[in-house]
């Protein structure tokens, strides 16, 4: 230690730069508002889950460019036991990185080697596991002044030492336990307090983010994002103004939504916090609003003073939402010049099909224009700053092919902005869904889902065209007349804020154009002063494009799918880029063939790339055996209208999680005799809890899971009949009376 540090003092023209980026010179974990207003100059770092204040998941670094992009490759793993997948990006600081995993877990590392220097996984509430939308997935920590924060599934906000990852201090986040809340996103530091927010509107939550004392973890602030019920007052005066935007008798009980789940930004200069709000519980308008009105702050962007907590302004970019058209999607902040002046924007592209460009200070509309086909409305009238409904996003007189459909135009995938480009880089899907009412009266389920909307993908398959709430609807074909093509796609579009239009497009579809899972091949996205575009693939593939043109500038087979987005950042002179790779979330829970998941398994692994690197070591491929048909172990049983109830009791409460066969979830048309034996167990007992499969005594009666079972009897034999006919006779074991 000593020679170094002599050495060191004999090259007094180095100090500077030494002291700017020695690890030791700092305590682990400082980042401050100073650093953040000076990131452009330290571009070694990835401060915030988007590299800057802004959220712009670009970075100035150039090691690594177009003419050199070849020669990157695989720099170190590390390896985290979990096939939940990932959609965080992790943060780097003096050489230490920090990200999250599934249910909340930390994980430090040495970003130069990949070396762990501590882990921190919460204790977890097992009844959590029912009461999710999307898949166990954590968008990532904040770390500031020598803290890492991080929320658990199950609603708790941790503060944890970043030197040790011991914990500091621990809220609960949640206002009542019985709701359908939990957490995925990550928490936004804003000046003097840390503040996050839940998910559940799909199930019964009423939104609001919660502010904490960034040192003791005293809740400072909490800002609801819809009113509870009138009568029993209001917590805080914005309440009072959003309520005369809601019917009176509006479903209160079933806690209305907005929950705030992914995007928040904080702008240190103006000190204004930032914050997107989701759907609605339930969904259709209606129901939960009979007399109408905009349902403020559903799907809005709400702009907070960090420091009391009040509303400076809103803007609502769905009014009366009914589609799960949420404002969750995250917001780049920039300064453009529009018309002449330069303005401080906010951008986003949300579920329902616009982007908008918002003058951040004082909330006024600037630009919202479709980034995919849009059809509930004809355009945002800038006047209004209302989007003018067309009437085909009305399903209440019947079902309707609707663009976006539920998954929007873009979800929770980060998009990108490249002040060097100019342009906006948005994972974007064209997914249309069928919207409908379900037959029958809504019956609130405490705790359950409570969407009241039935959707249909116009897709193949059991939770598409083929399944049970197809069944009822008129043929695509009818519900697409004078629609755009249905067939899903994925894409990556570049979109020009100051024009408001698109500049390019690539096709990311993979192979799965047309199918539902074409939406889900393209994840989050980082941009480089070195002209690059980086993009994680759910086929195991990151795609690096020319970020002024698109043109493909190659691709690192990583063998693990993706769809977090990546980052990048430098260590003694050395550009590095990083990737969460493990595949989860709202459709990613299957692991199609095409996918790294399928091929190698969905074992997570973060991965970094440096020049010069070689190969990335694959895990070992896994086998897929044509699975043996063997006709269903138990008689088929129930009526059919049992058999059809239960179907729909399925839709609705199980769905969520069993919509797609093949992935880690189990696929409940080859069920085993014994799973058959301990049905009843296992939904209504829990004894499948550990495995993540929740208990739902509460919201399912025994003659409902009878008929549960019942319809997935029916359905296996219904494959298993189907298989019969069109396998080859070898690969058929013929048991109990099928014979062709
Ligand atoms: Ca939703």
């Amino acid at each position: 230690m000593m020679p170094r540090v002599v050495a060191l003092l004999a090259l007094p023209l180095l100090l500077p730069m030494l002291a700017g980026c020695g690890p030791d010179k700092r305590e682990a974990g400082a980042i401050s508002t100073e650093r953040l207003l000076t990131s452009d100059s330290a571009p070694e770092d990835w401060l915030t889950g988007g590299r800057d204040w802004q959220q712009s998941y670009y970075s100035p670094l150039k090691q690594i460019d177009r003419n050199n992009v070849g020669r990157l490759g695989f720099a170190w793993e590390y390896d985290i036991e979990t096939t939940d997948g990932f959609e965080a990006t992790p943060i780097v600081v003096d050489g230490t990185m920090y990200s999250s995993g599934p249910k909340g877990a930390v994980y430090a590392l040495d970003a130069k080697t990949g070396r762990a220097l501590w882990t921190f996984m919460p204790d977890i509430d097992p009844g959590i596991m029912q009461k999710l939308c999307c898949g166990v997935v954590n968008r990532g920590v904040a770390v500031w002044k020598g803290k890492v924060y991080v929320a658990s599934l199950d609603g708790y906000l941790y503060a944890l030492n970043a030197a040790s990852g011991a914990i500091v201090w621990k809220a609960d986040t949640i206002t009542e336990r019985q709701r359908g809340y939990s957490i995925t996103g990550a928490p936004q530091v804003a000046g003097d307090v840390v503040v996050i927010g839940n998910g559940g509107a799909e199930l019964d939550a009423r939104g609001y983010i919660t502010a904490y004392d960034l040192d003791t973890g005293k809740q400072a602030w909490r800002f609801f994002t819809v009113p509870g019920d009138p009568a029993k007052g209001f917590e805080h005066p914005e309440l009072a103004m959003a309520a005369k935007t809601w019917d009176p008798h509006s479903r209160w009980d079933v806690g209305l939504g907005g929950t705030a789940w992914d995007a928040m930004v904080w702008d240190p200069k103006l000190n204004i916090l930032y914050v997107g709000t989701g759907n609605a519980a339930p969904w259709y308008r209606k129901l939960r609003s009979p007399a109408g009105g905009d349902n403020l702050f559903l799907s809005s962007i709400l702009a907070i003073d960090p420091r009391s907590g009040r509303l400076l302004w809103h803007y609502q970019t769905t009014p009366a939402e009914s589609w799960d058209y949420t404002a969750t999607q995250k917001m780049i902040l920039a300064d453009l010049r529009i018309g002449g002046r330069l303005r401080q924007v906010l951008m986003q592209a949300p579920k329902n099909g616009f982007f908008y460009v918002l003058d951040r200070k004082s909330g006024e509309l600037l630009s919202a224009k479709p980034y995919v086909p849009v059809n509930w409305a004809s355009h945002v009238d800038m006047e209004t700053g209302r989007p003018v409904e067309t009437g085909q996003g009305d399903y209440s007189t019947g079902p309707r092919l609707i663009f976006p459909g539920s998954a929007g135009g873009h979800n929770w995938q980060p998009m990108s902005f490249s002040p060097a480009t100019g342009l906006v880089y948005i994972p974007a899907y064209q997914f249309p869904m069928i919207f409908a009412l379900p037959p029958g009266k809504f019956a609130y389920q405490k705790g359950g889902a409570n969407t009241a909307v039935s959707v249909v993908f116009p897709t193949p398959g059991p939770f598409g065209l083929d399944g049970e709430a197809a069944k009822d609807l008129p043929p695509i074909a009818e519900l697409a007349k004078g629609q755009p093509d249905y067939r899903p796609r994925g894409f990556l579009i570049a979109w020009d804020p100051v024009a408001a239009k698109e500049v390019w497009r690539v096709d990311t579809s993979g192979p799965w154009a047309g199918q539902f899972f074409a939406s889900w091949n393209g994840g989050g996205v980082m941009t480089s002063a070195g002209g690059l575009l980086f993009q994680g693939r759910s086929t195991g593939e990151l795609a690096i494009l020319d970020s002024a043109s698109g043109r493909s500038l190659g691709t690192i087979a990583v063998g693990t799918s993706m769809m977090a987005a990546p980052m990048t950042y430098s260590i003694d002179g050395v550009q590095y880029v990083a990737i969460m790779a493990g595949l989860g979330g709202a459709f990613g829970r299957t692991s199609l063939p095409g996918t790294a998941a399928y091929a190698y398994g969905n074992r997570g692994r973060i991965v970094a790339f440096r020049l010069g690197g070689g190969a990335v070591p694959k895990r070992p491929p896994l086998r897929h055996d044509a699975p043996v048909l063997v006709p269903p172990p138990v008689p088929r049983q129930g009526t059919a209208a049992d058999q059809q109830a239960g179907a729909r009791l399925f839709q609705r409460n199980c769905a969520i999680c069993h919509a797609a066969a093949g992935g880690k979830v189990p696929d409940l048309s080859r069920m085993s005799a014994q799973t058959h034996r301990d049905f009843m167990a296992i939904v209504l007992e829990g004894t499948r809890a550990a495995k993540g499969m929740g208990n739902f005594s509460g919201v399912l009666s025994r003659s409902d899971a009878e008929r549960i079972h019942q319809a997935l009897i029916e359905q296996q034999w219904k494959i298993y009949e189907a298989a019969t006919k069109t396998a080859a006779p070898h690969s058929v074991n013929k048991g109990s009376g099928k014979s062709d």
